[in-house]
């Protein structure tokens, strides 16, 4: 059994401990949490021990009248992989910790990608991973589109990709996140970094981005267009994306119109939290003129990225070699194309 360490148990970090939970060959060690908010409670309420992350230690935990173990420090002792799931920035701070203790670390797409020795997507490069001390899971939209090129490089050959990512202003927690009545470009730059991220992962796909922000707490809306280095027909590259077990093509019969359903289908459907873990493709968006591929995707962010953590988590471990069966494994335990 893996004893797998979270530290910062937010929205990712929840998602992943109760992940980990589900796999067979993996145990929480224990979450860890800076405040004892209602997240506290709620991983007091599941059983998981909690460890101290604040500056004043355990003091304000049992002021709330919230048993803790320790500190974050004796949960990255106790762990064997640590996955960081603090907000952006925080991850590289917590570097050297992890390192003390010698315990590998998997950090998230909020922090630079020099934070690891490598950005991790499963289906992209997980031996790359094997045995490393330290890896990144990149962002959700990161992982969205690295999931959807791998197949298309692999099959075609990818001579140009370019994305407009209309991104959620929001998660529903983040009461303090906007626009609530506009649209923006959001950067304004062009390319926005969401390109150079994903050439972290797949550094020979050419790659232009363009993002937007718009009042939605539901998903990310991306609109595609890959220029291939063949001519496949749409059924041929609706065929190849269906036997992707993270990719799901929503029927057109399902009469799903965009994230707000697509939610409500996986909520209907019993999924915890109702989260989408696979890319959701619009079957009838698949066009293919000449060489170029279009088709439109709804990326749900906080949910996304989990089952890419618990398959880093096997990579850095050393005991699955093998990327199919790591995830695999994992779809099979969530659930994931059900
Ligand atoms: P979050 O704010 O929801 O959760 C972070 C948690 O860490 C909170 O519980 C907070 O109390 C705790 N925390 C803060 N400082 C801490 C510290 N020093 N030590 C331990 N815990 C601490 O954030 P999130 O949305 O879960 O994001 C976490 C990471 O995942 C970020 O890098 C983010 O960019 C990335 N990510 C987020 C999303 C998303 O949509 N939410 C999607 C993909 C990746």
């Amino acid at each position: 059994m893996l004893h797998v360490g979270i530290n910062g148990f937010g929205t990712i970090g929840k998602r992943v401990a109760d992940a980990v939970r589900a796999q067979p060959d993996m145990t929480v060690a224990g979450v860890s949490k800076r405040t004892p908010n209602f997240e506290a409670t709620i991983a007091h309420d599941r059983g998981y021990d909690l460890y101290a992350a604040g500056e004043d230690g355990r003091a304000p935990f049992d002021t709330a009248g919230l048993h803790t173990e320790g500190t974050v420090h004796d949960l990255v002792a106790a762990s064997d992989v640590v996955v960081d799931t603090t907000p952006g920035g925080i991850g590289a701070k917590n570097a050297d910790l992890y390192a003390d203790y010698d315990t590998p670390a998997i950090f998230q797409g909020g922090e630079d990608p020099d934070v690891a020795e490598m950005s991790f997507n499963a289906r992209a490069n997980y031996e790359s991973a094997l045995n490393a001390d330290t890896a990144r899971v990149v962002s959700c939209n990161t992982t969205g589109l690295s999931r959807l090129f791998a197949p298309l490089r692999e099959r075609y050959g990818i001579e140009k990709a370019r994305v407009t990512l209309v991104r959620r202003g929001g998660d529903p927690g983040q009461t303090s996140r906007g626009p609530i009545n506009d649209t923006l470009p959001d950067p304004v730059e062009i390319p926005s970094h969401h390109g150079p991220d994903v050439q972290t992962v797949f550094p020979d796909i050419d790659v232009d981005t363009m993002g937007m922000k718009v009042p939605t707490t539901q998903m990310h809306t991306h609109s595609v267009n890959v220029t291939l280095e063949s001519t496949p027909s749409a059924t041929a590259v609706r065929e190849l994306l269906t036997a992707e077990s993270r990719l799901f093509l929503i029927p057109e019969t399902l009469g799903i119109d965009g994230a707000g359903k697509l939610k409500e289908y996986t909520r209907d459907a019993g999924r915890p939290r109702g989260d989408v873990w696979e890319n959701c493709i619009w079957a009838e968006s698949v066009t293919v003129e000449d060489n170029d591929l279009y088709l439109f995707q709804a990326i749900h962010q906080e949910a996304d990225v989990v089952p890419e953590n618990i398959d880093a988590v096997r990579a850095l471990s050393g005991r699955t070699p093998d990327a199919a069966r790591s995830i695999s494994r994992t779809d099979e335990a969530l659930g994931i194309g059900r």
